[in-house]
């Protein structure tokens, strides 16, 4: 039997079955990996609670035919503790995202990286952030995790004559996802969604910066606004079946917390 050891972050945990849990990881080396933890062979209480969702652990899998076993879990040191609703309904959101778009067999170690990055920013949220900074928080990385798995918006030049777009008002064309200038606005026969310059230069930061600059970003609510209802529309471009629940529930989770 084969093993594979690697240092993951943990999507998601379900009991399968009164005693065993299948488990949902994202793996530095590996990428998405499903193990379980079965009864006979379970895993001791105190390395089940290193796999706490949004931990991060040092495991070993052993390979089966049927499915794969969680065999040895010690905490990762990028593990940190959450003291906010806003913490954990963010990271909630985006692991419910990646395990949308992710695949078992693809590995990207930045993906393992930005969970260290929101593990680590999420963990200094000591109060509660407003409903609409967490949805920017929650925009942001998504719009990162786009960007690396290549479904990400092309803002650069003008998706008709090419010209380069600096900081003016465009156009968003959601079915090419990527945006028109004022110019050929007219030649385009879908939906188009305006976009003023300070949204569109909104945009480009959250998906340049540091997740820690994002959110000591000051800016006007209905800027913010535009920006979270924007990466709505950007991700309605990634193979998805319905729309990342993160833009609900953690308004909704914030608001009530
Ligand atoms: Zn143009």
């Amino acid at each position: 039997m084969g093993y594979i050891r690697d240092q993951v972050v943990v999507l998601k945990k379900m009991s399968i079955r009164e005693w065993d849990r299948q488990y949902f990881l994202y793996g530095k080396e590996h990428g998405l990996l499903l193990a379980v933890a079965r009864g006979a062979m379970k895993i001791s209480a105190k390395q089940a609670s290193q796999l706490e969702p949004f931990s991060f652990a040092d495991v070993m899998i052993a390979k089966g035919r049927a499915y794969d076993h969680l065999a040895v879990a010690v905490r990762g040191k990028q593990s940190k503790r959450f003291f906010s609703v806003s913490a954990y309904a963010v990271a909630g959101a985006f692991s419910d995202l990646c395990l949308k778009l992710l695949k078992p067999g693809v590995a990207d170690e930045r993906i393992f990286k930005l969970w260290v990055e929101l593990s680590g920013i999420s963990s200094q949220i000591k109060a509660e952030i407003s409903p609409l900074r967490a949805q920017l928080l929650f925009s942001a990385v998504s719009l990162r995790l786009l960007d690396l798995l290549g479904y990400g918006p092309f803002f650069k030049s003008c998706a008709m004559c090419g010209e380069a777009q600096g900081p003016t008002e465009v156009f968003y064309a959601p079915e090419r996802n990527a945006v028109v200038c004022l110019d050929c606005r007219g030649e385009v026969s879908e939906a188009l969604i305006r976009v003023p310059a300070h949204a569109m230069n909104l945009l480009q930061f959250l998906r340049s910066a540091s997740l820690a600059d994002v959110l000591r970003i000051t800016a006007k609510v209905d800027l913010i606004e535009t920006v979270v209802v924007m990466t709505r529309e950007i991700c309605k471009h990634a193979p998805l079946d319905r729309e990342p629940h993160g833009f609900q529930s953690i308004s909704k989770l914030v608001a009530d917390s």
